[in-house]
């Protein structure tokens, strides 16, 4: 397979600070990639280099065969769905659509065709008529979708998609994904839900302090770990803390459990990347 996009020795210094730190990753074509980290950890930063829109400090990065230099070439081939919503709130849902076709050149007819099976391929086509500050922020994050498919890209980015969507919308949003994936576009996306990276991603990169601490699929990373946990009360009730061992399976967790002669405060269950962050880091992901 090829490879999507390939960052090398990455940095970003803001204020003399290295907020993104030698960071070094190949995204396969095809493969949904997330980038999972807790809040400030560098993702968007690092979404908005691979995405032409923050000049590197340091390092290369190359996109869809191009090296990031050559701006308006790779707009054509990525689209990016980004964590603020940058649709014009006063225009309708149709003209928003409009000013990104106009943006990209596309021809009245083809532009036409476009909004219209973007949009209902988001199910937004009944509300094509309705100012954008009317809809929902599920509806809005679809627009951004839509928006970001008009000039068909070969690979997607999206900065915390699901981010203050209730459950439902950000079902939504995961379906939309998926089949997007299965038409053939590489995804690559931030979040801080481990649940969204454990529901979508091919591929994990855990990102903490601007360093990437761990890649992998969600196999690879629980074995690495084990995939079962003991957990274990050690604080005084009123003020709990908790102290978590890994085992290879979450079998071998029930065995040791089970031999234990005060079980008290113990339990035993899957782990998941919460754990493993926990474990690697010494945090939690929120
Ligand atoms: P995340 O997306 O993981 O929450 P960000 O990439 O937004 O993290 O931010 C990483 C760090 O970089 C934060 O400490 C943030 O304050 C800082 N940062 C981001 N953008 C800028 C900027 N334009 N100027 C200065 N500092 C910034």
């Amino acid at each position: 397979m090829n490879s999507s996009v390939s960052l090398q020795n990455i940095s970003k210094i803001y204020n003399q600070v290295s907020v993104v730190n030698d960071l070094s990753l190949a995204i396969q074509s095809g493969e949904i990639f997330g980038l999972l980290g807790p809040n400030g950890a560098g993702k968007s930063t690092t979404i908005r280099m691979m995405t032409t829109l923050t000049k590197p400090s340091q390092g290369n990065i190359q996109i869809a065969g191009l090296d990031i230099d050559q701006g308006q070439q790779i707009k054509r081939k990525i689209g990016v769905v980004l964590q603020q919503v940058s649709l014009d709130q006063d225009l309708t849902v149709w003209e928003n659509m409009e000013m990104h076709g106009r943006l990209h050149h596309l021809p009245k007819s083809l532009r036409q065709d476009r909004i219209h099976h973007y949009l209902d391929y988001v199910d937004l086509l009944q509300r094509q008529q309705d100012v954008v500050r009317q809809l929902s922020g599920g509806m809005m994050r679809r627009l951004q979708i839509a928006r970001a498919l008009l000039h068909q890209p070969q690979i997607l980015f999206l900065d915390e998609p699901t981010v203050g969507l209730d459950p439902q919308s950000r079902r939504r949003i995961w379906e939309i994904i998926q089949e997007l994936n299965h038409q053939g576009m590489t995804i690559v996306l931030t979040t801080h839900y481990m649940e969204e990276v454990e529901s979508l991603c091919d591929r994990i990169g855990i990102i903490d302090k601007g360093q990437l601490i761990a890649l992998g699929t969600l196999a690879e990373l629980k074995q690495q770990h084990g995939d079962g946990l003991l957990v274990k009360q050690v604080g005084e009730s009123s003020r709990p803390q908790w102290d978590y061992q890994f085992f290879p399976t979450l079998a071998a967790a029930q065995d040791y459990l089970d031999h234990q002669t005060n079980r008290v405060g113990m339990m035993v269950r899957p782990a998941n990347l919460e754990d493993i962050f926990v474990e690697l880091t010494g945090r939690n992901l929120d």
